[in-house]
């Protein structure tokens, strides 16, 4: 095991990645920006190093900083967390050239996953569904035209390199196609350097489900059940929930294998996740697989009882997953709430210093978050400052005792999206489990807020 672990990270997911280091005896390194002196992540740390200005791009995403603050503190393993450099195999490759262990996949799974017409490519050979479109990279408007006739409109553009819901444009009609087509193009161009796109169809309703995957170097591989994160705006998540409410048990045994297959097929080491999108008859198809552990991934954790972020790490060091699939039981219901510094409908940040926090507990609450009473939010990372996640025998029972949890939640001086949890979680057809990706932002119309 190792003696000290570098967090290439901030927030609440630095907390919880310092948290499992110091449960496991093992010394942490946090590194700051000059905006996150003050920051839990800094605070918690055995040590920890700043690594330039506040801006992302000068701080956390600076790997020649990262690197420099890895050899100042004679670290052995480096955990990117998520976003950042998270799923910047090129990263990967410097820590592991460096002499430190990557705790992640092998940057060969990250490059193939992390390229979209190669991953597509790679599960078509693995028998995963795909959602029916283009075999790979479409080239011009005329191929275009075809192929999106063949699948039929809607269609949707997207960027072979796109990422976190960028570089992606929905089509309705043949003429719309050559426009879309040339700006989605330019955009990835410009975005991530490489202007390939794909065509798939454009599914209208579909719920977002995926499949949480672990796996060792000794060849084990694992999957611990689904997620649904349906609750979505701008293609981000706000709520998620293990395990769906939509899929019945023989769905599942099929999605979770068909999960199993798509990270066997790129011979998966470490905590990763299969994202499908599942039609109201319950196919379901491939839409990517991301590399590193999530932001939802507490509720599989407590389905489950199995500490992924524990098992990253002891993966990393070599460690035989310690269970076999059958041994992989999930028990009752799990909801996590993002609580986000930002308006509750309108989505804008809402930056500031917290005058007052009172965090939620009792019975099968657990609290991942990054802040304290006087912790000033800075403005220029994500808006996300904690999550809630609750337990119980059953989703009612869960939703309950979620709504109980956000209503003891207390963070006075900013603008949280608190109000958005507490109307979502009395909402009849979420309490029903009838609705799809669209939801949110369709109840957000219809509501005018
Ligand atoms: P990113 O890498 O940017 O997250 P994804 O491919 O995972 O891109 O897609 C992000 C979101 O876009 C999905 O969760 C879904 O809401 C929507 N989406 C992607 N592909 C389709 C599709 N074929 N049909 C309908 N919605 C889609």
């Amino acid at each position: 095991m190792f003696n000290k672990i570098l967090i290439a990270n901030r927030g609440e997911i630095a907390v919880r990645i310092i948290r499992c280091c110091k449960e496991l005896g093992i010394g942490s390194v946090a590194v700051y920006s000059e905006a996150d002196r003050e920051a839990m992540h800094t605070r918690l740390a055995d040590e920890a190093v700043c690594i330039g200005p506040a801006a992302s791009a000068q701080s956390y995403l600076n790997i020649a900083a990262v690197m420099s603050a890895a050899e100042l503190t004679d670290v052995q393993a480096i955990h990117p967390g998520y976003g950042f450099l998270a799923e910047n195999a090129e990263f990967a490759d410097i820590v592991i050239e460096s002499g430190y262990t990557w705790i992640g996949p092998s940057p060969e799974s990250m490059r193939t996953m992390g390229d979209k017409v190669t991953a597509k490519q790679k599960m078509k050979e693995a028998g995963v569904p795909l959602v029916p479109g283009s075999a790979g990279a479409v080239h011009d408007a005329e191929e275009a035209k075809h192929i999106a006739r063949e699948a039929g409109f809607p269609v949707i553009i997207k960027a072979s390199a796109g990422g976190g819901g960028r570089g992606m444009q929905v089509v309705h009609s043949e003429g719309a196609l050559p426009g879309a087509f040339n700006k989605c193009q330019s955009e990835a161009a410009a975005a991530f350097g490489d202007d390939t796109v794909f065509i798939e169809k454009f599914l209208e309703e579909p719920r977002h489900i995926e499949v949480q995957v672990l796996g060792d170097t000794h060849g084990n591989l694992v999957h611990l059940f689904e997620r649904e994160c349906s609750m979505q705006r701008n293609n981000q998540k706000v709520l998620e929930e293990a395990p769906s409410p939509f899929v019945d048990a023989k769905t599942r045994q099929i999605l979770c294998e068909a999960g199993v297959a798509a990270a066997s097929a790129v011979n998966y080491v470490g905590a990763g996740t299969i994202e499908f999108l599942m039609n109201p008859d319950k196919s379901f198809y491939f839409i990517e697989m991301n590399t590193r552990i999530q932001v939802e991934h507490p509720v599989t954790e407590w389905i489950t009882g199995v500490d992924l972020v524990e098992w990253q790490v002891r993966v990393a060091a070599g460690e035989k997953l310690a269970f076999t699939q059958e041994k992989i039981k999930k028990k009752g219901h799990a909801i996590e709430c993002r609580i986000n510094a930002e308006h509750p409908f309108k989505f804008t940040p809402s930056p500031g210093t917290i005058a007052l926090y009172h965090a939620p507990g009792g019975r099968s609450v657990r609290v991942d978050a990054a802040i304290y009473t006087g912790y000033q939010v800075p403005p220029h990372y994500d808006s996300m400052i904690g999550k809630i996640i609750t337990h119980a025998r059953d989703r009612q029972k869960c939703i309950r005792r979620m709504q109980r949890a956000i209503d003891e939640l207390a963070i006075i001086g900013i603008t949280t999206n608190r109000e958005l949890h507490e109307r979502l979680l009395a909402n009849a057809a979420f309490q029903k489990g009838d609705f799809n990706i669209h939801f949110l932002e369709n109840w957000l119309k219809q509501m005018h807020l």
